[in-house]
């Protein structure tokens, strides 16, 4: 038998073709160029909705939303009302414990969606929603090792709080965003040295800087600086294990041009007869919530932690006004989505979003019933309703704005909340086969990576392996189809 290859995965978070490939034929980026030519290319299909955390999480265990049940940074479910998110939350073994049961060293850095992180045998580092000052990484050791090198988990104070604020320290977010990106490089360059099977790390500053720059100079030049680096990370795992390293180099949703109009769906539903009279309090609440989701995503607690600033939210008398107002709504809004108490109306605001104009232009790309989209045990905590929204339009969900409709002016030049494409580039190795596919799925990646490691791919997986061929097929063993489904119903039994 042969040796089982490594997997090297580096993740470029909301990197497009859609800038990437103009930039390629200008002949500025030579290096994605020539992997472009050379290696296998393809789009890759991010979560409805196309964002960091629900993508990442179906990256990390390749199941729909339906099954893990995260769809943003944070819940929207009555009992759960603007609870962060969790790993715990995940009730299905990420890729490294799935890898870690068979013996497997795992190195995960700044994955997002693992703060706090689940201390088990993998190396990780957490991402994102790291309140300032807290263990970001795991084994203590690396902790130390990262500290001496003055890591940076993510931007520091400064958030997308308010998009108009940031946009007018764009510079220094940009000057923030390069050094985080250096000493991404570095930390990467350093924990290759230990023995690993998978190693991943995420540059997050691509997402930062194109909702900063979008199509500008300035994100031409980040990933002039990142093909420098990510070629150095490659050359030390071959280095480390010649040829025998499968890398994949992938982002976890698409992006566009940054929203003009905002529509605040809360105002529209009142309008449209499904909410009922606010009063003062949980209107209070909800933009909290809604300072609170600005605040800490992208980045983190701007003053305070971030459980402090929960603490403030969940005021139980609050929570259950809200709670109880939302009860007797017929429909009541999330940022990608409806939940709809009132079941005899979910056609009929379905069809109202699809029709709905403004301006002669379609607002929605598309809205489904959730059936359409996901499966799982966990899809009654997703709206009834969700959708695409057209790259010009915002969807607020919270009543921060008195009309309808307002007009986006200083907003991010660059958002992705209307686009699921991603990137995915193969360089595979001896003796593997990729299928030919125009657009292949987040959620792919995780039995790719295992079949790869030939480990077992567990049969409650949504995505499916990329590789067609390869000369030592590992089907699994009467025994290893019973050890996966005993941990299966050990998994379900838990939620
Ligand atoms: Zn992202």
């Amino acid at each position: 038998m042969h040796k089982s290859p490594k997997v090297l995965i580096i993740g470029l978070d909301g990197a497009t073709w859609k800038l990437l490939n103009p930039w390629i034929q200008e002949g500025k980026l030579p290096w994605f160029r020539k992997i472009r030519r050379q290696w296998f290319s393809s789009t890759l299909k991010s979560t409805l909705p196309p964002l960091t955390g629900p993508a990442w999480v179906s990256f990390q265990t390749g199941v729909n939303p339906g099954k893990h049940g995260i769809l943003d940074f944070i819940h929207y479910t009555e009992d759960r009302l603007f609870n962060l998110v969790s790993p715990d939350d995940n009730p299905y073994p990420t890729i490294w414990q799935w890898l870690e049961k068979g013996g497997k060293k795992c190195v995960v850095v700044n994955m997002p969606m693992t703060y706090p992180i689940q201390k088990g045998k993998s190396v990780i580092v957490s991402s994102l929603m790291t309140p300032p000052g807290r263990q970001y990484a795991w084994p203590n050791s690396v902790f130390e090792q990262l500290k001496s090198i003055e890591y940076q988990v993510d931007l520091e104070k400064m958030t997308f709080g308010i998009p108009e604020e940031s946009m007018r320290k764009r510079d220094k977010l940009y000057k923030q965003a390069l050094s985080m990106a250096r000493k991404r490089k570095l930390a990467a360059v350093m924990l290759l040295e230990k023995e690993w099977d998978f190693f991943f790390v995420l540059f997050k500053s691509t997402d930062i800087t194109q909702h900063l720059f979008w199509n500008e100079d300035e994100t031409l030049k980040l990933y002039q600086l990142l093909e420098k680096y990510v070629q150095q990370i490659i050359n030390h795992a071959q280095k480390k294990y010649g040829e025998n390293v499968f890398i994949i180099i992938c982002s976890d949703h698409g992006f566009d041009r940054g929203e003009t109009s905002a529509f605040c769906l809360y105002r529209w539903l009142e309008a449209e007869g499904y909410l009922k009279e606010e009063s003062p309090q949980p209107y209070n609440l909800l933009r909290m919530g809604y300072q609170l989701l600005k605040t800490i995503v992208p980045a983190i607690a701007k003053k305070g932690t971030i459980e402090e600033t929960r603490k403030r939210l969940t005021k139980r008398e609050g929570q259950e006004r809200l709670v109880f107002m939302r009860r007797r709504a017929k429909a009541w809004p999330t940022p990608f989505g409806v939940y709809v108490n009132d079941l005899s109306s979910l056609k009929e605001i379905k069809r109202k979003l699809e029709q709905l104009r403004y301006k002669k232009k379609k607002v929605f790309k598309r809205v489904y019933e959730k059936q359409e989209v996901y499966s799982g045990e966990n899809l009654d905590s997703i709206p009834d309703l969700v959708f695409l929204p057209e790259r010009w339009v915002k969807i607020e969900s919270n009543p921060t704005q008195e009309k309808i409709w307002k007009k986006k002016r200083g907003y991010l030049k660059g958002n992705h909340n209307s686009d699921p494409n991603g990137i995915l580039v193969i360089k595979p190795v001896r003796d593997i086969v990729i299928k030919k596919m125009k657009q292949c799925n987040i959620m792919d990646i995780f039995p790719t990576v295992v079949e790869v490691l030939q480990e077992p791919i567990p049969p409650y997986c949504d995505g499916k392996s990329l590789i067609v061929r390869r000369k030592e097929a590992t089907e699994m063993s009467g025994r290893q189809q019973k050890r996966v489904e005993t941990k299966i119903k050990e998994e379900i039994r838990r939620l």
